[in-house]
């Protein structure tokens, strides 16, 4: 044998900074003979796919290596950013732009007859979320990628990402989403970094050998944490962040005695069971997942993160942790992630045996918490019973770290038992509950709302007593999305157009869009910016077709709402809008309206029976108008299946008028509405979220807004009549008339009296009559800007121009200024 150590100079030494690759198209058929085994005439695309992707990573691994590197070297503070769901989409396209190595890779593919859009087609997306709340999550990445900074995420690795949505007799149906199917090119399987995962047992109380009172957590049914590493890209900077997924695997150490009574079979399925924990996203987005399963994801994610970055700390600085809270910093996304708390503690001081204050001095130095939402029904809240059997010793942590808070509260505040009551961790009654969104801002140093008007709501509503306590924890941070994937790679003919106009630096400084601004009065560039938009059109037109079935006009306005179906978010009052229109058709009201194509689209959670219903509506009212002759030429209306990245990729670029149309106070920042202004779509929209921040950026005459804002929509509630509102005005009535008499079910009686009766509800939540007259008139004022092109296409590229803001690149060097305190970790 061999011996390696003794051979000395003999060795070959591995140059890792030369560069090893040869040009890119011979690095793709050097792929396609050796790792795929394959021949020159079998290049069906998914080969092409599978070997282009390898060719691209390999180009990705040299910086990738040299990142680890630096960031495992730097003696600065470093992030972790840790969030349930990374909505990554589709990698190949994002690697390849920021290697720049597109012609590159044009050329290979050139050498098989096939176009690069067309392989790009065979990736899989990485549906690892819900929607905006994962999307930030993948956007921040980026934007941590491009300025170089030392942030990793931290996530789950789930078998099945976010449902396949299908569309059956107009309802949704959910089929499995088998991502890795053919396999993850993107990701580095690394076991020699296995965490092992403790659930279930009971605590004990032992004295160790310094005669000291420990903690003991035993009788744990103990499962493994396998990490898989993706990379991330920076644009164009040599640098390549890390995100970390976790899966599940069921631990290889077996009681041999439980094998030996005869039960062997059994006790392998027992095992087996662990994996499970990583098996399945939850399909809900902004409501609660109660379920056992689902808080153990929550905390497999959270200990096998925390292990990973304990145990570096120890290889660097040894088991010495007073510079651990300075060093270091917990991004929390949402409460999902809140189990840290109580778990940082457990390890600082059950496994490295710190004392209580010391430890809790540490946590509440580094960790951070995002607040995403407003809404009751979403705020997470975890059985005292289940977290006892569950996770024992974390109660036993959590119950002290309430008993010493609600201590401090009764110094400041003596007699005042009613706001203990209020602020505890524990919600006592029939079933006490530990309340997440507590625990979080108990143990962080700072706690973020997502837009401006979001975190005004969070101080004075939801924790406006914890706001009373530490007004300095409190804070804002806008939420963006990266205009690379955004608008850059998404949109090649707009980034061509604005390169040839203002050169590419936006791309990674997207405050210098703004020098977009003086175009708009340029009636050549306009003719360029209208022919960049029709070609998009023509693209979503006819991805429409393929998808649907249903004919676009390219000379109508593309009038676009794409995000979760949810009530809040009030598909039903862009319904109910359709209706009117069509209305208007039926009694030949057509004079000076609009050609106009809408598109609705997006998953409904699996168990939310009126978010469903929505869907089947919005599926029987654009099929009764697509087969109306009479709506020819003027109407059309789509249900699009499946709404995900890589869908969004291809309509926003497309989109003339942004739908944001939620009931004011309840969409926290939303993202979606960025992406389309970035591609220079005008919003119509409720002062809202960051809907109130485009409109700031944008010009009040660039936004069409209706509706009432949020302390309007307290107001109204106190006396809310829509049955009056539907009675005195006639457009509603007549809409709110052809929904009830059955013009959108013949064959289906019934169908929808939940949806008219929720409408015309005192008490119905989202006001959706309340806003439906301003709504119709803001449309009015919309056709009439669209029909004046000259006008619409100086306040679409005024738009795109005042789209800085909204960068995640400006939101993450807010974040790293304001809460992190890191810098840019630069190459050597
Ligand atoms: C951006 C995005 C969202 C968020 O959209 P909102 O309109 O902000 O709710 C959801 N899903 C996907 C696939 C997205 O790309």
């Amino acid at each position: 044998m061999l011996d390696q150590t003794t051979s000395g100079p003999e060795v070959p030494t591995f140059d890792s900074s030369a560069n090893l690759l040869s040009p890119l198209p011979l690095e793709l058929r050097r792929h396609l003979y050796y790792t795929l085994g394959l021949r020159d005439t079998e290049s069906e695309p998914s080969y092409l796919y599978s070997a282009l992707a390898n060719t691209v990573r390999d180009h990705l691994v040299p910086n990738w290596r040299d990142t680890r590197q630096r960031f495992g070297q730097s003696t600065e503070r470093r992030v972790h950013y840790l969030s349930l769901e990374f909505l990554l989409g589709r990698s190949l396209n994002n690697a390849i732009q920021n290697l720049d190595v597109d012609e590159q890779a044009r050329e290979a593919l050139h050498q098989y007859g096939v176009s690069l859009e067309e392989i790009e087609e065979e990736e899989h997306d990485a549906g690892l979320g819900n929607g905006g709340l994962g999307r930030l999550a993948a956007c921040f990445l980026d934007s941590c990628a491009n300025l170089q900074l030392p942030v990793a995420g931290y996530g789950i690795r789930y078998e099945f990402g976010m449902f396949h949505q299908l569309i059956e007799h107009g309802r949704q149906v959910e089929a499995p989403d088998h991502w890795l199917r053919d396999g993850n090119l993107w990701e580095i399987e690394r076991p020699e970094s296995t965490k092992t995962i403790r659930l279930y047992g009971h605590t004990q109380r032992v004295i160790g050998d310094d005669g000291k009172a420990y903690s003991r957590w035993i009788g744990t049914n103990d499962l493994m944490a396998v990490p898989y590493d993706m990379p991330i890209p920076g644009h164009k900077n040599g640098t390549v962040n890390t995100l970390r997924l976790w899966k599940a695997e069921a631990s290889d150490i077996f009681d041999l005695d439980e094998f030996n009574s005869g039960n062997y079979p059994e006790a392998v399925v027992e095992k087996n069971n662990a994996d499970q924990i990583s098996m399945v996203l939850y399909p809900n987005d902004s409501s609660e997942n109660g379920k056992e399963l689902r808080l153990k994801q929550q905390y497999f994610l959270v200990s096998a993160s925390l292990q990973d970055v304990l145990e570096k700390w120890v290889d660097q600085y040894g088991e010495d942790f007073s510079d651990f809270g300075r060093l270091n910093c917990f991004q929390l996304n949402d409460t999902h992630p809140a189990c840290a708390v109580p778990e940082l503690m457990r390890l600082l001081m059950d496994e490295h045996h710190l004392e209580w204050d010391a430890a809790w001095q540490i946590t509440t130095r580094c960790m951070a918490y995002t607040n995403h939402t407003l809404l009751p029904e979403a705020l997470e809240r975890w059985s005292v019973a289940l977290f006892s059997r569950l996770l024992p010793r974390l109660l036993e942590i959590i119950y002290e770290i309430n008993e010493r808070f609600l201590t401090q509260v009764a110094k400041k505040h003596p007699g005042d038992i009613e706001l203990r009551r209020r602020v505890s961790l524990i919600e006592e009654g029939h079933e006490p509950h530990i309340r997440m969104a507590y625990l979080s801002i108990v143990g962080s140093f700072s706690v973020n709302g997502v837009a401006a008007l979001h975190t005004e709501l969070l101080k004075e509503g939801l924790f406006a007593d914890f706001y009373h306590i530490w007004p300095e924890k409190f804070n804002n941070k806008t939420n963006g999305v990266t205009q690379r994937r955004w608008l850059a790679y998404c949109n090649p003919k707009l980034r061509k157009l604005l390169c040839e106009t203002i050169g590419s630096g936006w791309e990674s400084d997207m405050e210098q869009i703004k020098q977009l601004a003086p175009y708009a009065d340029d009636a050549s560039f306009r003719q360029k910016w209208r022919a960049v938009k029709q070609a998009n059109k023509q693209r979503l037109m006819d991805h429409v077709k393929e998808h649907t079935g249903v004919e676009f006009m390219p000379n109508a306005v593309f009038d676009v709402q794409v995000k979760r179906i949810h009530e809040y978010k009030r598909q039903l009052l862009n319904v109910l809008h359709a209706i009117h229109l069509y209305d208007r058709i039926l009694r030949g009201d057509t004079k000076g309206m609009v050609p106009r194509c809408i598109l609705i689209g997006g998953k409904a959670a699996p168990g939310y029976h009126v978010a469903k219903l929505i869907v089947k509506l919005i599926n029987n009212v654009a099929a009764v108008i697509n087969s109306d002759p009479r709506t020819e030429g003027l109407l059309r209306m789509v249900f699009f299946p499946n709404y995900r990245v890589s869908t969004m990729e291809i309509i926003c670029p497309g989109t003339e008028l942004s739908e944001q149309i939620s009931t004011a106070g309840k969409e926290a920042s939303g993202t979606g509405n960025m992406k389309f202004m970035m591609n220079g779509a005008l919003t119509i929209g409720t002062l809202d979220g960051a809907n109130i921040e485009i409109r700031e950026q944008a010009g009040a005459e660039n936004f069409f807004l209706f509706g009432l804002d949020a302390a309007e929509v307290a107001e109204t509630k106190r006396a809310y009549d829509p049955n009056a509102i539907i009675a005195a005005d006639p457009d509603i009535y007549r809409a709110m008339e052809l929904l009830e008499n059955g013009t959108f079910n013949e064959t289906e009686p019934g169908i929808f009296d939940l949806l008219t009766k929720g409408l015309r509800n005192p008490h119905d939540q989202w006001l959706t009559i309340a806003d439906m007259r301003s709504f119709i008139d803001a449309q009015v004022e919309a056709g009439k800007a669209y029909l004046d092109p000259e006008k619409w296409d100086r306040m679409s590229i005024l738009n795109t121009a005042s789209s800085g803001w909204f960068s995640s690149d400006r939101t993450i060097q807010q974040y790293a200024d304001e809460i992190w305190g890191v810098k840019p970790l630069q190459n050597s």
